[in-house]
Formats: structure tokens, sequence, C-alpha cells
């Protein structure tokens, strides 16, 4: 055991604690109001329909509280078990050149872990999802989402980790900022790509056509200054009933989506004091921002990669014996969300204040009151807690908690 392995022991446990100690917080504060219906949402939201948001939380943070020790075991077992370390032998002896037993091991991995967390997934959407009436997705379905995403997976993925494990090998000492180059280049292509490529495999789009909403939504778009065939709706309805809206994409490809199930449910007002907030997060240049956080932290990452690769403790430290490039890329993969667990509310945080952003100018562009309703009517109807815990919201929610959100657009008013 070197110290190394201490310290991954002990930020394991930490991370794994910390979070078993949020949910257990989170499930002591929904249990306690389950009972009344918190005040600026009485008028709107009846009991049962609260009682229900309460019962959902606490069956999602039960299965939270499983999957997380799992993963925790799942984690042990691929570095200090022996797991990577055995696959990693096994793919060697096929002598076929680095890279390609690099491709091998780092693509068994991936379906190795997918295949580990299926009884997850299944559970989640088939009994979980079912209880509570939200499931509409068909085994059918289910399996094909499966099959094409295994698919993709492996159409982007071999060229993707073969110019990676290249640069690895043949850049020097500087693969680091090769690699983050190609990295860049790869993510702003597909946030460009993914809206009108890969999302339409598994859901249909079609433009927003209903005659009330278009003279509205065209007013609005005039004032805002958006290109009018950038709605759409998305046939959520498919897989599930819960109910959203996002907004997606770069350049040519920027979009915002409505899902058919948010719809379905809000007045022409609603909808359009939605659009407002989709549209904030365009004008306050959101998806710019994050891009430039993101090309940040990855050129951090891979520069820490960068030395760590050149560490033999790194790798004997979480049980691997022969150091090699996709090694590295493996281990550095897994433990990283251990190490920068205690970075995520300083992420949520710049995230929840976004949300702010596009609110305020949803209320200056729209009518404030109708993107409280229609933020009541999802909250309802998604089964949302109106009564988080704090702490367990600033870990995990990238929007506002309901009442914090509700009482900043009240001051809008
Ligand atoms: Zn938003």
């Amino acid at each position: 055991m070197n110290t190394f392995t201490d310290l991954f022991i002990i930020m394991l446990i930490l991370a794994t604690g910390t979070q078993l100690w949020l949910a257990k917080r989170q499930y002591n504060r929904v249990h306690a109001h389950r009972g009344e219906v918190p005040t600026p949402f009485s008028d709107n939201i009846p009991l049962v329909a609260h009682q229900k948001a309460a019962d959902y939380t606490i069956a999602k943070i039960r299965f939270e509280q499983i999957d997380l020790v799992f993963s925790a075991v799942i984690l042990l077992l691929w570095t200090l078990g022996g797991g990577l370390d055995l696959l990693d032998t096994t793919w060697r002896n096929l002598e076929f050149s680095p890279i390609v037993t690099g491709i091998g091991v780092l693509l068994s991995v991936f379906y190795i872990s997918n295949l580990l967390e299926l009884p997850f997934s299944i559970y989640r959407i088939f009994v979980l999802e079912q209880r509570f009436d939200f499931n509409h997705t068909k085994p059918a379905t289910f399996i094909k989402d499966l099959l094409l995403q295994a698919v993709i997976a492996l159409i982007i993925g071999i060229p993707l980790t073969w110019v990676v494990l290249w640069l690895m090998e043949q850049a020097g000492q500087l693969w680091w900022f090769y690699v983050w180059i190609v990295w860049m280049g790869f993510s702003i292509f597909m946030m460009w790509a993914y809206p009108a490529i890969i999302s339409p495999l598994f859901n249909k789009f079609s433009p927003l056509s209903d005659i009330d909403l278009k003279s509205r939504i065209e007013k609005l778009l005039a004032r805002t200054g958006f290109k009018s065939n950038g709605i759409f709706i998305m046939d959520g309805s498919r897989r599930s009933g819960h109910g959203n809206a996002y907004f997606t994409g770069l350049g040519t490809n920027k979009r915002i989506v409505f899902f058919d199930t948010l719809i379905k449910s809000l007045t022409p007002g609603e909808i359009e004091a939605v659009l407002a907030h989709e549209l904030g997060h365009f004008k306050r240049r959101h998806i710019h921002k994050r891009i430039v956080s993101m090309a940040a932290l990855s050129l951090i990452g891979l520069a820490l990669l960068g030395w760590l690769i050149d560490q033999q403790w790194f790798f004997t430290g979480l049980g691997i014996q022969h150091a090699s490039d996709y090694t590295a890329l493996i281990l550095f993969l897994f433990v990283l969300p251990v190490f920068s667990f205690f970075m995520s509310p300083f992420m949520l945080y710049v995230t929840r204040k976004h949300e702010f952003e596009a609110d305020d100018y949803a209320a200056e562009q729209a009518n404030p009151n109708e993107l409280i309703q229609a933020l009541v009517k999802l909250y309802k109807e998604n089964a949302a807690t109106l009564t988080p815990d704090p702490l367990y919201s600033a870990f995990h929610d990238s929007h506002p908690p309901a009442p914090i959100r509700v009482a900043h657009l009240g001051n809008k008013l």
C-alpha cells in the first residue's frame, strides 16, 4: 500500500460518506414537510400532489443511496481489486499494437461499466418511474436505445481514442496540450452537431406550429432577435411523463426544445415566458461561458494527467502493475470524480446563477407571473420537491430550488 492508495481510499470514503449524509438530510427534510404544502404554493398545488412529490423524492433518494455504495464498490474493484489490471493483461496478451490494445481496453471498460449499471437503469425506469406513473418507455424502445448508444459509442469512440492515444505516444512532452486542442475541437463540434445529428436518432423534433402561439412567439423573437426556425417540440412522451424545456447547440444549430409533455399543460402566455427564459440563456451567452470554463478545466485536468503519467505511484497506488498511456487515461477518468466531488457546489453555483440571469431576462421580456405559473405546473407535474434540503441542493441542483426561484421571480412582479 502506498500513500496515494491511502489518500484515494480516504477521499472515496469522504466523498461517498458526504453524499450519503446529504441524501439522509434530503430524506429527513422532505419527510418532515410531507404533511403540508409550503405557503407560496398552497393555492396552486394540492396536498395529494405535494405528497406524491415527497414520496417520489424519497424513493429516488433510497435508490441513489444504493447506487452510491454500489458505484464505490465497483470503483474499488476496478482499481485496487485488480479489475482494470486483469483486463489490461488480457488485452496485452493478444499482442496488438499499444494503440489498438488501448482502444480495446477503453471500450471494454466503457461497455462493462454500462453493463454493470444496466440493472440500475432498468430498475429506475421500469420500477421506480413506473410506480409514480412517469414511465412511458416500452421495453423495445429501451433495448433499441441501448443498442443505438453502443453503436454511437463505437463510431465516435474509436477514432477519438485513436487520435488521443496516438498523440500521447508520438507528440512528446507536450502531448497533453495537443490532446486538449483535439478535445476542445471535438467538444465544440459535438455541441454544434449533437442537436442536428444525434438527438433526432432518439426523438422526433417538430417545429412549433400552433396558430395561437405563433403571433405571440414571433413578437417575442422579433423583440429579442432570435432565429425563429430554432424552436422545436420533442416527443418526450415516448419515454417519460416528465416535462421540460432546454436550449442547446451552437451557431446555425442553436435551438430551443420544448417537451410535448410540457407544451400540453401550459397556456400560450406561460409558453412565451418559458421561451423567454430559454432565450435569456442565449442572450446572456451562457453557452459561450460554459465553453470557456470547460476549456479551462480540461486544460488543467490534462496538464495534471501529463504530470501524473510519469509518476509510478499513480499506477501502483491504483492497482495497475503495467503503466501505459491508456491505463493512465482510464485511471484518471475513474478517480477524478472522487477528488473533484467537493468542487461540485462551486460549479453548480455558476449554473444556478445562470438560471437566475435567464429568469431576470424572461421577467423583462415576458410576464414574470406567467413564468411562475409555468414553473409551478412544471414542479407539480414532475413531482419535484418544494422542500429540498439546502445543503443537498447545493451539491446536486443545476437549477435553483423551487421556493428560492419562485421568490426571486416574485420580486420582479
Ligand atoms: Zn434555464
